[in-house]
């Protein structure tokens, strides 16, 4: 008896990918035309091998999804809230690649759950404090982030919340609706300038850069940064200097957190920490929560050691509404938006996509994080 075989021919051309389901011979000829194809860019499924199988713990883009489904079996928690743990450990079992967000704890019992097949785990943030990045390269399992194309998005939003938080812009906009504002008044929501200011930054990686870029402008003394690495080259363009932690939190009129968090930076922004700052001075922090000791922070705060802060994160996220922070009128708390722009966010998925598809076929990934 004569069985017709078939073959599901994958192309891809620049982005765009194509698919055809041909008896074997025909695709054998399909393919020894003269196509431009290199050997990583085809693919041949024979109709019995399934797709690989992709977890999506979020609901993403129609754009990411769909170029993940071009070429992977896609199951997701279609859901705007966070998969919950049993959800996410039931669903990761048997996938070859998992796309996540920073809410997802991706730790051994998820990499157990998941089983053998998982070769990639791509998350659609810059920050990786919630991958247990020591138990992934064990499996040697590859990662995908982020970076870059939040950086934009992430900077501007740090130098809005600082904005916010020195010109008291929350507390004045409450005023002004709830009758508060009796008349123009010479002390009344008065809070320090940029203008003349000395700006120390934590953490002088990309966002870092481009917040003290944004800030630059605004006439500022003195920028000075502090950072687990010399970035000589960088500093000179901006016109940043380097200095030990010690001197930016005693100098600096503002200073700003935009460092990763690892088990050296947690909790660095302590009792010790804020003393050493000026009463007159305001902390941004828009890297991560686990950066602050909160109750410290909340001490300062309290007890006027610091002039007043702003967070773009904290620790837990969401912050309960009865945290002693939002008791406090010289806080501004934000829910972690620092890459909130539509574009950033777009951006963010598709990356994301791209990372595990390239994982998958043996490519390159677009963003693989390499420790
Ligand atoms: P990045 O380029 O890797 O910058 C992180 C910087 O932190 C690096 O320059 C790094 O120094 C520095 N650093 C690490 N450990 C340090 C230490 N012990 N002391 C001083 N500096 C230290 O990353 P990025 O893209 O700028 O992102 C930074 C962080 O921002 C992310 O990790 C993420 O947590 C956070 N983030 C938050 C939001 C938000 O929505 N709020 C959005 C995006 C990112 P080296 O150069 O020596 O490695």
């Amino acid at each position: 008896m004569n069985t017709i075989r078939f073959v599901n021919l994958c192309l891809q051309s620049g982005s765009n990918y194509y698919r055809y389901i041909l008896p074997a011979r025909t695709g054998l000829q399909f393919f020894n035309k003269p196509f431009a194809l290199s050997q990583h860019s085809t693919r041949f499924y024979s109709e019995k091998m399934s797709k690989p199988k992709v977890y999506v713990t979020r609901a993403i883009t129609t754009e990411a999804m769909n170029i993940l489904e071009e070429f992977c079996e896609v199951s997701s928690w279609p859901e705007p809230d966070p998969v919950s743990r049993d959800v996410l450990l039931e669903n990761v079992s048997g996938k070859d690649a998992l796309f996540c967000l920073l809410t997802d704890r991706i730790d051994k019992e998820v990499l157990d759950k998941a089983g053998p097949n998982l070769k990639i785990i791509a998350t659609m943030s810059v920050g990786y404090d919630h991958l247990d990045v020591n138990e992934i390269k064990k499996r040697n399992i590859k990662i995908g982030y982020t970076p870059d194309v939040l950086t934009d998005a992430t900077a501007e939003l740090t130098v809005a919340l600082l904005l916010a938080t020195s010109r008291r812009l929350l507390e004045a906009n409450e005023e002004a609706r709830n009758g508060g504002w009796k008349a123009w008044s010479p002390f009344w929501l008065c809070g320090p300038g940029l203008n003349g200011a000395t700006v120390g930054i934590v953490g002088f990686g990309r966002i870092g850069q481009e917040v003290a870029k944004r800030l630059k402008p605004f006439n500022i003394k003195r920028l000075i940064y502090h950072n687990r690495s010399e970035k000589a080259k960088e500093a000179k363009e901006i016109g940043a200097t380097r200095v030990n932690l010690e001197e930016l939190l005693a100098e600096s009129d503002f200073v700003i957190a935009t460092c990763a968090l690892t088990p050296e930076t947690k909790e660095m922004f302590n009792d010790c920490a804020f003393k050493k700052m000026k009463p007159t001075a305001v902390f941004i922090n828009t890297s991560r929560g686990g950066v602050v000791h909160q109750e410290s922070l909340v001490r300062a705060l309290t007890h006027k050691t610091i002039w007043g802060a702003g967070l773009d994160v904290m620790t837990p996220e969401p912050l309960p509404v009865d945290d002693p922070l939002f008791k406090l009128k010289n806080c501004v708390i934000l829910p972690h938006i620092g890459s909130a722009t539509i574009e950033a966010r777009s951006t963010m998925a598709m990356l994301t996509a791209k990372n595990i598809l390239a994982g998958l076929k043996g490519e390159n990934m677009p963003a693989e994080l390499k420790i």
